[in-house]
């Protein structure tokens, strides 16, 4: 596509003079840091041309853009993604070689933009990648935190957070767009008055402090389309127009708190992960970017249109979850007290604007705001929340007289709080779940009132991932081989990807298959080795969990079923075992305390058992430090199970389980989320499945829980393991050091139920499970066929096909054609 304009002996000229004028060095003095500081720069220069003509054209054909508003972006790296979409990685790649640079040194140099905590983060950042290879106008808003997801270090066992300083070197790919610099204000009071004029109420906010938003633009590259579109993130910065005399005057203060303010507002992202805190600070964070994103999203929209009533057909914005459903008042506040509008006339704009995502149906990350904080940092939106709940409430006891339980159930405010969920599903026109049982569970269960009330807006939007990053980026031995067999279309439309069916029937080529798959391995088994001075053997089945650690989805059966796997061993050294290596990647948030507790009761079963030379290394343990975007692109080539064990229920969708399929990873796992569609497709044949099923486990829920005791006393060796976290086996003697797991599992101390998460139910369904891949794996023709047949089913769960959809029942855009920009 590029290869018109992607000129080889241009761009080694351009990265050259870059490393000139950057760095005032020649290209065989500077760094590998400055390397790809000089290479991004030169690939920016290819990006701008068309980023420009693709702006001009949905301009030219006033072309509906979707503002996908999220908290999260969690992007991973740039550089080695920008080059696949604009599919001249290849041709860079050579033409560093013929200057001696490998492009896979310098990928190495670029810091993962990590501002997301984990699936919702990431499944954002696909989503943006899908709009653009599908020719959809779109902008993702967020914010440009300062310190993104902490870095994790392992030491002694324990996870220790630091500062992600992700902008230290530069980001050579984003701008800065100071012109477009929005100020949003919080707090003080708000005093109302009647326009002489024009007789209509005005609202005046006083006594408020206020930050200004500066946004920052990265370029987000359709695959071979010349498409362009824009991640917008908000900087904040202090508004400086306090003059000399002011100083004087005892303004200085004033000023430096304007400062810190702004300082603090983009400081860091949240490193919860399905959890809310209820902090003052992260309130803030969602008003800034969202006030700001609208502010910019009107402004953009009057350029062209005089008519704000018909602001919805040319934007839709989709809420992320319930973190920017601010934008609900704050598009009504704009609407009326901005654009002169009557509450009926925005009311009517804004729910036909606003469209929400449900993430979770975890009562502990459902965002419930304070009324006394809420209402002191946005006074006028709360005016706006009271009269949305208002006019909601009356609603409610119009269709059902006399039923107060059902306005207590579902009125936004409500105990004090603000309830954002609600708030988002009254305003929204569209409410969807992100995977088919967990939109019957919320229509069903969760939901159920609103469902009854509005059935219309409730539908299902399975995730995806894109085939770009997590196959043709991240595993191009595979990627290659599967273009040799099908062609390359599967790139955009992974549909295709089933035409390898026919292929799974020859030996030869599930030969070849395995044969990547061990290439994939012993990648990164080099990684391990340097990351963790372990040897994994690559002829070992690699079963790996990485993913965020909660304990919904249960690192902690994991090991504990390790535990017992090392236990049998022990006992019985002559019992056949397939030698197996064990891998984790997870960050905990810093305040988690089981979490926390299990990363480091993982690293010291891991030393144990590797260092135990009387089982021969039948089993290895690797915890992954740092687990993120780019060192995950290896993890999915190089798996061959992949653990999706979440208490059924719990997990929404999962999006790694997924990229583990794309990758030929087989799915170990509960009926739970989008498990249940990834069996539909490969076959249950195809899979391990385990456990309690989410109806079994919502019944025991609502009948108070269940007995972890009678399993703990009838199964001795289950006991056994239970008992191991207390009897200092994996702690040098100390008996406390695993005690909150202990308790979390049979409630000796804690207040809450005993197992809360099913783990002690559903563990020798699981140990079974274990055997039966154990089983499989010995079986090499079977095997193989398995893995080959996961890769080719993989079709549906490709973001492409979610974005169609989105497209098709929510978002109604038109595909707009870009020409190639002409660099002027
Ligand atoms: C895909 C992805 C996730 C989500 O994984 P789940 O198993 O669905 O929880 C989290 N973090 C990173 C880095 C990912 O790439």
């Amino acid at each position: 596509m590029y290869s018109k304009r992607f000129e080889k002996e241009a761009f080694k000229a351009t990265v050259k003079d870059n490393v000139k004028t950057l760095y005032r060095k020649k290209i065989d003095e500077a760094t590998p840091q400055q390397i790809f500081q000089a290479v991004s720069y030169a690939v920016k220069d290819i990006i701008i041309d068309d980023w420009l003509a693709t702006q001009a054209e949905y301009r030219k054909k006033d072309a509906k853009t979707v503002y996908y508003m999220s908290m999260e972006f969690l992007m991973g790296r740039a550089l080695g993604n920008n080059l696949i979409n604009m599919t001249a990685y290849k041709e860079v790649k050579e033409a560093l070689e013929e200057m001696n640079i490998d492009l896979n040194v310098i990928e190495d140099e670029e810091p993962d933009a990590a501002l997301g905590n984990g699936g919702l983060g990431r499944l954002a950042a696909c989503f943006l990648d899908s709009l653009a290879t599908l020719n959809y106008p779109a902008y993702g808003c967020g914010i440009r935190y300062r310190y993104g997801m902490f870095k994790q270090k392992i030491e002694n066992g324990y996870q220790v957070e630091t500062p992600d300083d992700w902008l230290k070197e530069g980001n050579p790919f984003e701008l800065r767009r100071e012109e477009y610099a929005k100020e949003i204000r919080f707090g003080g009071s708000i005093r109302f008055e009647k326009d002489p004029v024009t007789g209509k109420d005005k609202f005046i906010q006083e006594n408020y402090e206020s930050v200004m938003a500066i946004p920052y633009d990265m370029p987000i590259v359709g695959y071979g389309n010349h498409v362009v579109n824009t991640l917008r993130i908000w900087d904040a910065q202090a508004i400086t127009n306090f003059s000399l005399e002011s100083f004087d005057r005892g303004d200085y203060h004033k000023a430096v708190e304007q400062e810190n303010l702004a300082k603090m507002i983009v400081d860091v992202l949240y490193p919860n992960d399905n959890h809310y805190a209820g902090k003052e600070l992260r309130l803030k964070q969602q008003y800034f970017f969202i006030s700001a994103s609208l502010q910019a999203m009107i402004e953009k929209y009057k350029k062209d249109h005089d008519d704000i009533k018909k602001l919805y057909e040319k934007v839709t914005i989709q809420m992320n979850d319930t973190h920017p459903t601010v934008a609900v008042p704050e598009l009504m506040r704009l609407l009326i007290d901005q654009e002169g509008l009557s509450w009926e006339d925005a009311w009517d704009v804004t729910t036909k604007t606003c469209a929400y995502t449900n993430h979770t149906i975890m009562s502990e990350a459902l965002e419930k705001w304070p009324i006394d904080l809420f209402s002191k940092l946005l006074p006028r939106i709360y005016q706006i929340v009271q009269e949305i709940d208002r006019r909601f409430v009356e609603q409610v006891r119009k269709q059902y007289p006399g039923n107060e339980e059902k306005v207590r159930k579902m009125a936004i405010l409500r105990d004090n709080q603000v309830r954002m969920a609600h708030m988002a599903i009254i305003a929204g026109f569209s409410v969807n779940g992100v995977a088919q049982l967990h939109t019957e569970i919320l229509k069903h269960q969760e939901l159920k009132d609103f469902y009854e009330m509005m059935p219309e807006k409730f539908n299902n939007k399975t995730n995806g991932i894109t085939q770009r990053r997590f196959l043709l980026h991240g595993n191009p031995l595979l990627a290659d081989w599967i273009t040799g067999l099908i062609g390359d279309g599967w790139i955009t439309d992974l549909s295709k990807i089933a035409n390898l069916k026919p292929y799974v029937n020859d030996e030869k080529f599930r030969k070849e298959f395995m044969q990547i798959k061990y290439q994939n391995k012993v990648r990164l088994a080099k990684y391990i080795k340097e990351h963790n001075g372990i040897d994994v053997d690559p002829r070992s089945i690699f079963d790996v969990q990485v993913k965020r650690l909660h304990e919904y989805k249960r690192q902690l059966l994991n090991i504990l079923h390790i535990m017992y796997l090392y236990n049998q061993i022990k006992e019985h050294p002559e019992m056949s075992f397939y030698p197996r290596t064990f891998i984790f990647g997870a960050k905990a948030a810093a305040g988690y305390l089981r979490a926390k507790e299990t990363i480091k009761l993982i690293n010291s079963v891991a030393d144990v058992v590797n260092n135990d030379r009387s089982i021969n290394g039948k089993i290895k343990i690797v915890f992954i430090e740092d687990y993120r975007v780019s060192n995950a692109e290896l993890l999915f080539a190089a798996a061959d199970v992949s653990e999706q064990i979440s208490t059924a229920s719990k997990e929404a969708s999962g999006t790694g389980n997924m990229k583990f399929m794309l990758n030929g990873a087989p799915t170990l796992g509960t009926m739970d989320g989008a498990n249940v569609e990834i069996v539909e497709e490969v076959g249950k044949e195809n899979a391990f499945i385990f456990g309690l099923s989410s109806e079994e486990v919502i019944n025991y829920e609502n009948n108070g829980g269940y007995n972890p005791i009678d399993i703990y006393f009838n199964d001795w060796e289950l006991k056994r393991v239970v008992d191991q976290l207390m009897d200092g086996t994996y702690s040098n003697g100390n008996h406390e050091m695993y005690k909150n797991l202990y308790n979390s599992l049979l409630n000796t101390q804690s207040t809450s139920r005993a197992d809360m998460y099913f783990i002690l139910k559903d563990f020798r369904s699981y140990a079974e499970a274990q055997k039966r891949v154990e089983e499989a794996y010995r079986d090499e023709q079977r095997w193989s066929r398995m893995a080959m047949l996961n890769t080719a089913c993989s079709g549906k769960f490709t973001s492409d096909r979610t974005i169609e959809e989105y497209v098709e029942d929510i978002w109604k855009l038109e595909k707009v054609y870009v020409p190639s920009g002409q660099p002027e």
